[in-house]
């Protein structure tokens, strides 16, 4: 019934009113989460163990779900050990895959800021350089657990910020089990209970985590078997779109860009939406940052939408080419899903012939 007066609407009316749009609020906003998923998942693998590269990130690659190690490069007998090369070595290989977590150098606790300073200058340098980052790249940090650490939370905010570091997800250290929402899930034994994570995520459209140390071995183990069907289970759910699984530092990152972003100027026409964007922090967040999904609303009746750009802040001729050719999307419920493309300011969406 709805659908046919759209389609009315859409007919005769020679300037298509908002309300022809199924998205009433707004023609165009950026995804609360990457692809337009309900809520985000980080998998967190800490302390580097040689059972998590054996065992966890093969399984990441195979299914296509990044995951964050969090290394101290302290524990290794050198910069040259082969144990530690080879996670520099996998996260070139796989930059939307594995990447590199600061856990500080030694994992020993900290005294003062100077000490905290120090430990993650040198360490966060030297994963930077093992995974062929930019020096200022962003990189997570994760709280090294049961050490002492004397800092405040405002001297330790400065030193992440000094240091072009973030603070995983919001983490008091020994808080027993998850709480609803933003903190991590640590206690979980099984693929049933990251469920519970997953299904949280996506009844509150939030971000949740998990933390392992050992898969299959090493310290605090998590069960081999049961990794590979928590692994099957995310899988299922960011593959029908229920979920993004991200990166620590990209679902950071993501959200930074996320509010940030402004649309100006969104014009509303009988050939269909433009719009401005203002605010995109594009590479000013890193050169592995993820981009906006943005949502917009378009007439109910269209089925294929082509989107495309006259206004953008390159110079390169194949960029600008490549722009203003644009690119085609499936309207699916009167809207379209799509990754803005890094330096486009000026965004229109026309019905796809
Ligand atoms: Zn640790």
């Amino acid at each position: 019934m709805k659908a046919t007066l759209l389609v009315a609407a859409a007919a005769f009316a020679a300037a298509l009113p908002l309300s022809a749009f199924a998205e009433k609020e707004s023609p165009v906003r950026v995804a609360t989460w990457k692809g337009a998923a309900k809520g985000a998942i980080s998998l967190y693998y800490d302390d580097g163990t040689g059972s998590s590269f054996k065992n966890a990130l093969p399984e990441l690659v195979r299914r296509g779900l990044p995951g964050t190690f969090y290394i101290c490069g302290g524990w290794f007998g050198s910069e040259n050990d082969p144990n530690l090369v080879r996670w520099g070595a996998a996260a070139k290989e796989h930059p939307d895959i594995v990447f590199l977590g600061d856990h500080t150098w030694a994992h020993g606790g900290v005294s003062n800021a100077l000490q905290f300073a120090e430990e993650i200058s040198r360490n966060g340098a030297l994963l930077r350089r093992l995974a062929g980052l930019p020096e200022d790249e962003p990189l997570s940090f994760a709280l090294p657990g049961a050490v002492r650490w004397d800092v405040t939370r405002e001297e330790q905010a400065k030193v992440l910020a000094d240091h072009h570091e973030v603070l995983r997800h919001p983490f008091e250290p020994n808080i027993a089990g998850p709480k609803d929402g933003n903190n991590p899930t640590f206690s979980m034994r099984t693929a049933a209970d990251a469920a519970k994570a997953f299904d949280r995520a996506e009844r509150n459209g939030g971000w949740e985590s998990l933390i392992f140390h050992g898969i299959g071995g090493d310290w605090i183990a998590f069960d081999l078997a049961e990794h590979g069907a928590m692994l099957d289970d995310l899988e299922a759910r960011v593959k029908a779109g229920r979920l993004w699984c991200g990166s620590a530092i990209d679902v950071h990152r993501y959200a930074a860009a996320r509010d940030a972003i402004r649309f100006t100027d969104a014009e509303v026409s009988e050939q269909g939406l433009d719009f401005r964007v203002e605010g995109d922090a594009g590479q000013q967040l890193g050169v592995t940052a993820p981009r906006p999904t943005l949502v917009c609303a378009v007439p109910a009746d269209w089925t294929r939408a082509r989107v495309r750009s006259e206004l953008f802040t390159f110079g390169c001729k194949e960029l600008a080419d490549r722009a203003r050719k644009g690119f085609e999307v499936p309207v699916s419920a009167g809207r379209i899903v799509f990754d803005l493309p890094l330096g486009w300011v000026g965004v229109s969406v026309r019905k796809a012939e």
